[in-house]
């Protein structure tokens, strides 16, 4: 009988230490053998053997374990951060001279790695689809596409793929797929389950969920999580650190619960949002209202507490005004924490980028991002009524 989410993340491996109910923390860098056999023995099978720590450490090893369990993976692999993540699993798939089809609106150090760093230093060219509908993919295949990365609901406008779909039309073509998991996570999508090649996850948002570690995670097929391992993470490097693995066992026994009070706390300020006579309109895949909640509801089985809505007024300094009188959403940047947070995408994309840029990216200067945190919703709402009552 597989038991369920909740109760295997609540549960330790077999071997216990002294009988301590909370593992230890494998504070090494590496690993002893009684004698020549023994470390040659090792040496043989070095996907399952604690020899070094950037290779496999047991903190590490039980971390990415429960993982796997909870994303239907046969394994995973923790890295230093999302990126450091990404970007393996990103060099993993590509060739240089080839291609990449991605979404307009990847999370922006994505989309600069994919544009920008790829292109340049192996000349590989990227074109971004709006990604809405798979044919968009479909028809900006080329010859030498050697891979479609998803990211799939997006941070930024939270618009959706059809994994599935995406997923057959690239194995058609030997295309490999990388699905960044992060706003939905493991429990409420499974990429792995409807055909994509890798998922990938910011481990520093819901994953970690308090705000106080930075990580990330490729999760894949056996055969090439090992042919990655033995390259991209043991050669670039990327290990995460035996505490910070030891910290993501611990939040990972209350992500089910946590989960469960996003999605429910963001319900009820959406729900709230939708109705004020303030606000233009707000983008959250549990939504009716949101354009592709039919394909939301086909692909996934719950709905995080990251969305956003606008403002009706385009006046900065009103925008200005809300934004400083919230007193009960912290402001900054990242999300999945524990806190509600608030941020305007208008801060760094007034920097960044022109208005066609931004009207291209279906981002407005009145655009609100939110993370729904643990608190009580009455006291969320409370918050942002008397913050749209002042402008
Ligand atoms: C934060 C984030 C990342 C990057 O993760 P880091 O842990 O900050 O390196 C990647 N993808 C998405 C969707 C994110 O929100």
């Amino acid at each position: 009988m597989k038991n369920s989410p909740e109760t295997l993340l609540c549960h330790d491996p077999d071997q216990k230490y002294e009988g301590a109910v909370v593992p230890p923390i494998f504070q090494n860098s590496l690993f002893t053998f009684p004698d020549w056999e023994a470390v040659d023995g090792a040496f043989d099978a070095r996907q399952e053997h604690f020899i070094y720590s950037r290779g496999k450490n047991p903190t590490v090893d039980f971390a990415e374990k429960k993982l796997a369990e909870i994303a239907h993976a046969d394994r995973t692999i923790l890295f230093t951060s999302g990126m450091a993540a990404i970007s393996a699993a990103v060099l993993y798939c590509v060739k240089p001279n080839s291609h990449i089809i991605t979404v307009k609106n990847v999370y922006g150090p994505t989309s600069n790695f994919l544009a920008n760093y790829l292109k340049e230093k192996l000349n590989i060219e990227t074109t971004f689809v709006s990604g809405e509908n798979a044919e968009d993919f479909k028809a900006n295949i080329r010859k030498n596409t050697s891979l479609i990365y998803l990211e799939s609901p997006a941070s930024a406008t939270f618009c959706l793929q059809d994994l599935k779909a995406v997923a057959s039309l690239a194995k058609e073509k030997n295309i490999k797929t990388i699905c960044d998991n992060t706003w939905a996570t493991p429990l409420f999508q499974h990429p792995l389950d409807l055909g994509i090649d890798f998922e990938v996850h910011s481990v520093s948002k819901y994953l970690g969920g308090h705000s106080d570690l930075v990580a990330g995670v490729i999760m894949g097929k056996k055969q090439e999580m090992e042919a990655l391992f033995s390259r991209e993470y043991e050669w670039l490097g990327g290990k995460i650190s035996p505490f910070e693995a030891w910290l993501l066992i611990r939040s990972l026994r209350t992500l089910p619960i946590r989960m469960q009070r996003h999605q429910e706390n963001a319900m009820k300020v959406a729900q709230f949002l939708e109705e004020h006579p303030q606000i233009a309109v707000v983008r959250y895949p549990a939504l009716r209202s949101f354009p592709q909640y039919e394909l939301g509801k086909k692909q996934m089985s719950g709905y995080s507490g990251l969305f956003s809505f606008q403002l009706k007024t385009n006046d900065i300094e009103k925008i200005k005004t809300f934004y400083n009188a919230l007193k009960i959403f912290h402001k900054g940047v990242s999300w999945g924490g524990f806190e509600s947070l608030v941020y305007a995408p208008a801060i760094s994309y007034l920097k960044e980028l022109s208005s066609e840029q931004f009207v291209n990216m279906n981002i407005a200067l009145s655009d609100i991002r939110i993370s729904i945190g643990l608190e009580n919703a009455e006291d969320l709402i409370a918050d942002l009524r008397q913050a749209l009552e002042i402008i």
